[in-house]
C-alpha cells in the first residue's frame, strides 16, 4: 500500500536540524541513522552505552557517542541543542531474553525517564517512544488464533511482566510530558522486527533469526535435526526492518498521532512451525523438528490489528515476509562464515 501524501522529516526538519538517536549501536537504532543519514541529514548524533566496536552499523558522517542514556547528565548532554529525540534504547531481546531477565528490562525505565526530561528541558520539538507489542494484555493473546491486537487492547492492562510493564508505564510518561507540559511525543508499539544487521546470535537473537542461524547451522554441520522452542504453533508477524524504519519517520510526523499510541507491525500472520518451513525453503534444506516445550515461548498468538495505521496514514507495513527472511538468511549465512573464518561479526 503507498503511502498517502504523510509528513516525513526531510519535508518538516532542517537538514541540519539535530536529531539524536539512543539506542543506535543497536538493530533499530543503527538502521533508523543509516535512514536519516540517506535522507541528508547532516548533524545525527547517535547514543548507545556498547563501546563502539561493538555496534552493529557506524554510519558514516554521524557522530557516534558511547553514554548510558540511564543516567540523568548523560541524557542532558547529549540533548543538548536536539531537534528530535529518537528514544531505542532498552536493554531487551527476544523470548529467552525477556522471560529471564525482568528486572534488567524493567531498569530501562530509567532511560526513558531520563531522555524524555532532557528533550523537555532542551526544548525538543518531537519525542519518539519505542514501545512493544509486549504492552498489550497477555490475557487477549492465550491462543494461536487470537484475535489481532487493536491499540485500545491495552487496558485493561495486564502487561507481559517486566518488559511490557516497562513499555506500558512510559507510555504513560510520553503521554503526560505532552498533557503537562506541551512537549510532542510519538509511541509507536513495535510487532517482532526483523532484518540484517540485527541480533542473531548469543541468547538476545528474535524468532526469525535464530530460527534462520539454526538452519545454516545444520547445513554447515549436516546436523538433521532443529530445535524448535515450544510445540511450534504459537503465532506471530514479523516486521521487515525498512518497514520499520518508515513508519517510525510517518508516525513521528503525524499531527493525528500526538501521544497517542499506534501498532507498528505487519499483520501477516504466521506459526512458527510456518516460519521454520520459509527458512528451510530458502536453505534448500529439511529438518526433524524437536519441539522443547520447557523453553520459552511467549504468548501463544500476536497479531497486529492495522486498521489504526491504514485510515490515519494510508500505509501498513508490507514487506512479504519471504522476501525479507530470504535477505535477512543470506545477511546471517554470511555472519556465520566470517565468525567461521574469525572475521569480527556483530552477535
Ligand atoms: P537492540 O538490543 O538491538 O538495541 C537496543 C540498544 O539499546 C542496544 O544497542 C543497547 O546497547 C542499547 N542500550 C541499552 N541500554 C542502554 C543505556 N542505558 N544507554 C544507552 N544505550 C542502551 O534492540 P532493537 O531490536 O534495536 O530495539 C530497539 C527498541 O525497539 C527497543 O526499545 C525495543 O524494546 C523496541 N522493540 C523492538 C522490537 C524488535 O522486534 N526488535 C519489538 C518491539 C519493541
Amino acid at each position: 500500500m503507498a503511502a498517502k501524501d504523510n509528513a516525513r522529516a526531510a519535508s518538516v526538519l532542517g537538514k541540519d536540524d539535530l536529531i539524536v538517536i539512543g539506542g543506535a549501536g543497536g538493530f533499530i537504532g543503527g538502521a533508523l541513522a543509516r535512514y536519516f543519514q540517506e535522507q541528508g541529514f547532516t548533524r545525527i548524533r547517535a547514543v548507545d552505552k556498547k563501546p563502539l566496536p561493538e555496534w552493529y552499523q557506524r554510519v558514516p558522517g554521524v557522530e557516534c557517542l558511547c553514554l548510558d542514556l540511564s543516567n540523568e547528565k548523560n541524557c542532558r548532554r547529549v540533548c543538548e541543542g536536539v531537534v528530535e529525540v529518537y528514544n531505542l534504547a532498552a536493554d531487551m531481546g527476544g523470548m529467552g531474553f525477556i522471560e529471564r531477565f525482568r528486572i534488567e528490562c524493567l531498569r530501562s525505565i530509567l532511560i526513558n525517564t531520563h531522555m524524555i526530561e532532557a528533550a523537555y528541558r532542551a526544548g525538543a520539538q518531537r519525542y519518539f517512544f519505542s514501545s512493544s507489542a509486549c504492552a498489550y494484555n497477555v490475557e487477549l493473546q492465550k491462543r494461536p488464533d487470537a484475535a489481532a491486537l487493536k491499540e485500545s487492547d491495552a487496558y485493561p492492562a495486564m502487561a507481559e511482566r517486566g518488559y511490557g510493564w516497562e513499555k506500558l508505564v512510559s507510555e504513560m510518561f510520553c503521554q503526560e510530558y505532552w498533557a503537562e507540559r506541551g512537549l510532542e511525543t510519538h509511541i509507536a508499539r513495535f510487532h517482532n522486527v526483523y532484518g540484517p544487521c540485527g541480533t542473531w546470535d548469543g541468547g538476545r537473537e528474535k524468532a526469525p533469526a535464530a530460527i534462520c542461524r539454526k538452519v545454516i547451522e545444520a547445513r554447515d554441520t549436516g546436523a538433521r535435526d532443529i530445535t524448535i522452542w515450544g510445540d511450534g504453533r504459537q503465532t506471530r508477524s514479523f516486521m521487515y526492518i525498512d518497514d520499520c524504519t518508515q513508519g517510525i519517520d510517518m508516525i513521528m510526523h503525524c499531527d493525528a498521532l500526538i501521544a497517542t499510541p499506534i501498532n507498528l507491525g505487519s499483520s501477516f500472520l504466521v506459526s512458527i512451525n510456518e516460519l521454520v518451513s520459509l527458512a528451510e525453503e530458502i536453505g534448500g534444506i529439511e529438518l526433524n523438528r524437536r519441539y522443547d516445550l520447557g523453553a520459552p515461548q511467549g504468548v501463544g498468538g500476536r497479531n497486529s490489528d492495522n486498521t489504526f495505521i491504514r485510515q490515519v496514514l494510508g500505509w501498513e507495513p508490507s514487506t512479504p515476509l519471504k522476501e525479507g527472511l530470504r535477505r535477512t538468511y543470506a545477511w546471517i549465512e554470511q555472519q556465520y562464515r566470517d565468525r567461521k573464518a574469525g572475521k569480527r561479526t556483530i552477535s
